[in-house]
């Protein structure tokens, strides 16, 4: 029997670079990362269906009365969402699966699933993350405040989480998100018990 995929939910302030951080992940790894919906407008370089499913808030909560989301939340004034059936199958499948979700959803999705892996991206500093937020260049003056002044609380949350990953590089974070999924595999706790006894202890 395939064992379950890994529940792996990566969160962090706007501007941490989770978003950068996951893309390089899941070109060197086998992860299946999950595509959101949510009612924001696209971005000018990204594309619906790979970055998101951008859909009306009509839809959106068309959706949420139908039980589609694994979990869903408002985030600066948008709705955002996970499909729920999609990530299921995947986990079904016996594939790890990244969600890249705002702490609200993190939390929801850790009282449904408390065996999920839950990482928290951190800025090397705060300085550091209004540059980042600032040089993205897609925020109005407004939308920055938000963002800025949201990071410093979602940060105070970093204590819910099992692992925090400063991205100081973008290389050194996914080495070491990587090595944290690798140690998580290798826990007594996860392993398939029948795998443990028939496979080991009978050798
Ligand atoms: P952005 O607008 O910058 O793409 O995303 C804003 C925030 O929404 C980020 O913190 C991102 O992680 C979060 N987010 C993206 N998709 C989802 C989702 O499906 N659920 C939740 N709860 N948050 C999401």
């Amino acid at each position: 029997m395939t064992s379950r995929g890994q529940l792996i939910v990566i969160s962090g302030p706007s501007g941490a670079g989770k978003g950068t951080v996951c893309k390089s992940i899941i070109e060197k790894n086998n992860f299946w990362i999950s595509v959101s919906a949510t009612t924001r407008s696209p971005r000018s370089d990204e594309i619906d269906g790979v970055n998101y499913y951008f859909i009306t808030k009509e839809k959106f909560l068309e959706r949420i009365a139908s039980g589609d989301f694994l979990e869903y939340a408002e985030v600066y004034g948008n709705y955002y969402g996970t499909p729920k059936s999609e990530v299921l199958k995947v986990l079904d499948n016996g594939q790890d699966v990244i969600l890249e979700i705002d702490i609200q959803g993190a939390l929801k999705v850790k009282t449904a699933y408390p065996n999920g892996l839950f990482i928290f991206i951190l800025p090397p500093s705060m300085e550091e993350l209004k540059n980042r937020i600032t040089n993205r260049g897609s925020e109005t003056p407004e939308s920055l405040i938000t963002r800025f002044t949201s990071a410093h609380k979602e940060i105070s949350f970093v204590s819910k989480y099992d692992y925090a990953v400063v991205n100081d590089t973008v290389a050194c974070a996914c080495e070491k998100i990587q090595s944290i999924v690798i140690a998580e595999r290798c826990r007594v706790d996860r392993m398939n018990g029948d795998f443990l006894k028939e496979e080991i202890i009978n050798e």
